[in-house]
C-alpha cells in the first residue's frame, strides 16, 4: 500500500460542527477509518479534509427509549457484539457484529462506518500500480466493468455484516446535514449500482440508528460464509427476524449481503406467514434467496458457488430459529458455511 494522500484533519465536537465541515467541498467522515484508510493508501480516494468523528459528545451512545433503541454512529461493533442488550430479537445485530474482521478492528470500527463501507470488488481492491496495469475500471478511474464489460454499471458488492441485520429488524437511520435532519429506513440507504451505493448526500452524516422494540416471541439470527473463520468479508452472509406464532410463522424478514451491490430485503416471503417451517417451506426460501442474490465475477470465490451457499445458510438460520435449541438468545458467534 501506498502512503496516504495528503489532507486536513479535523476533529469537531459537535454534529452541528462536523456537518459545517462536510460541507465544504472533498471532505469525509472518519470513524474507525478500517475501511476509508486502507482504501485512500490504494488510491481509490483523494480527500481534501477527514472529519474525524470521535471527538463528537454522545455519537457513541445507546439509549433505550419508548420508540425503540437508538444506537449512535459512533458505537463500536466490539461494544454492539458485548452487549448483553442484543439477543433474543435483536440477536442479529450482536452475531453480525461479532462476524465482523478480527477484535481489533471490532475496538476500531463503528456501527456507521460499517453501514457506510464502501463496495468490494476482485478489480477494485488493489493497489494503484494494479489498477493502473489493468486500466483501472468504471468504479474509479476507467470506461470499462471487468466483470461485465458489455454493461455500462458497476456490480462491486456490498460487504458490510450489519446492514443485513438492522434491515432485518426493521431499522430506521437518523441522518444530519446543515440542511437538517431526515429519518429513513435503512433499507432506502443504499442503492443497487456498486459505483454509487449509498443515497446519502456528500455533506451527509450518519447519526444514530433506531431498533424498534420487537413483538413477543421475536428471535433472530446472522450467519455469514466466509474463506475462513476470521478477517473475513462475507462471501455470502443471511439475516433473519423471526415472529413465531405458535408453530406457525408470525412475521419473517431475511435479508442477504455479499452478494448484490446492496444489502438486499428479500421479497416475497409474506407467503410464508401462517405457515409452519419444513422441509418444503425451507426448499421455497432456498429458491428465493437464489434468484434475488445476484453476485457477479467480483470475488475469487465462483459467483454461483456464493448464491447456493447464501441459499443454504438462509434454511439452515430458519430452521434453528424455529426450534431454537435451550440456550438460543444467548450470545453467539455466526457460524461459517
Ligand atoms: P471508516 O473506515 O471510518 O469509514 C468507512 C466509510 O464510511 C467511509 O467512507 C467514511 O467516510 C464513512 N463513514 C464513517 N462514518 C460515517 C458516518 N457516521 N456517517 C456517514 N459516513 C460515515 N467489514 C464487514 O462488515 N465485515 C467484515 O468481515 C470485514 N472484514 C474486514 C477485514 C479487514 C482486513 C479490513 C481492513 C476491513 C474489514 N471490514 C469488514 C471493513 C471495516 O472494518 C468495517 O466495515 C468497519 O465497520 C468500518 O467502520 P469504520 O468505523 O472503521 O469506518
Ligand atoms: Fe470495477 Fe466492474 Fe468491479 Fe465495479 S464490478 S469495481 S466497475 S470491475
Amino acid at each position: 500500500m501506498d502512503r496516504l494522500p495528503p489532507f486536513a484533519l479535523h476533529r469537531p465536537a459537535s454534529v452541528a460542527d462536523a456537518t459545517r465541515l462536510l460541507a465544504g467541498n472533498g471532505a469525509r467522515p472518519l470513524a474507525g477509518g478500517t475501511d476509508l484508510l486502507p482504501n485512500l493508501r490504494r488510491g481509490l480516494g483523494q480527500p481534501t479534509t477527514l472529519v474525524e468523528l470521535g471527538g463528537i459528545a454522545g455519537l457513541d451512545a445507546i439509549v433505550r427509549g419508548a420508540e425503540g433503541i437508538e444506537i449512535g454512529a459512533g458505537v463500536t461493533l466490539a461494544a454492539l457484539a458485548a452487549d448483553a442488550g442484543f439477543s433474543g430479537s435483536a440477536a442479529a445485530l450482536a452475531e453480525a457484529a461479532r462476524a465482523v474482521a478480527a477484535p481489533a478492528h471490532r475496538n476500531a470500527a463503528t456501527l456507521g462506518g460499517n453501514l457506510c463501507q464502501d463496495t468490494r470488488c476482485v478489480f477494485y481492491n488493489q493497489s494503484e500500480w494494479w489498477r493502473a496495469a489493468n486500466d483501472w475500471c468504471l468504479k474509479h478511474g476507467g470506461t470499462t466493468c471487468h466483470v461485465a464489460p458489455q454493461g455500462s454499471r458497476c456490480h462491486a458488492a456490498f460487504s458490510g455484516d450489519l446492514a443485513p441485520a438492522l434491515i432485518a429488524l426493521d431499522a430506521d437511520v437518523t441522518l444530519a446535514s446543515t440542511r437538517g435532519t431526515r429519518r429513513l429506513p435503512l433499507a432506502d440507504l443504499y442503492r443497487n449500482d456498486g459505483a454509487a451505493h449509498l443515497a446519502l448526500e456528500p455533506d451527509e452524516l450518519l447519526v444514530s440508528v433506531l431498533l424498534p422494540h420487537a413483538p413477543a416471541g421475536a428471535r433472530s439470527g446472522y450467519r455469514k460464509a466466509r474463506v475462513r473463520g476470521a478477517l473475513e468479508y462475507p462471501l455470502a452472509g443471511v439475516a433473519i427476524a423471526l415472529v413465531a406464532d405458535g408453530p406457525r410463522i408470525g412475521a419473517i424478514v431475511v435479508a442477504i449481503t455479499g452478494l448484490n451491490p446492496l444489502p438486499l430485503r428479500l421479497q416475497g416471503t409474506e407467503a410464508f406467514v401462517g405457515r409452519t417451517v419444513d422441509e418444503g417451506l425451507l426448499a421455497e426460501l432456498g429458491k428465493l434467496v437464489a434468484k434475488q442474490a445476484q453476485p457477479m465475477r467480483t470475488t475469487a470465490t465462483p459467483a454461483n458457488h456464493r448464491r447456493q451457499v447464501a441459499a443454504v445458510l438462509a434454511g439452515r438460520l430458519l430452521r434453528e430459529l424455529a426450534d431454537p435449541a435451550p440456550g438460543a438468545g444467548e450470545p453467539r458467534d455466526a457460524g461459517c458455511a
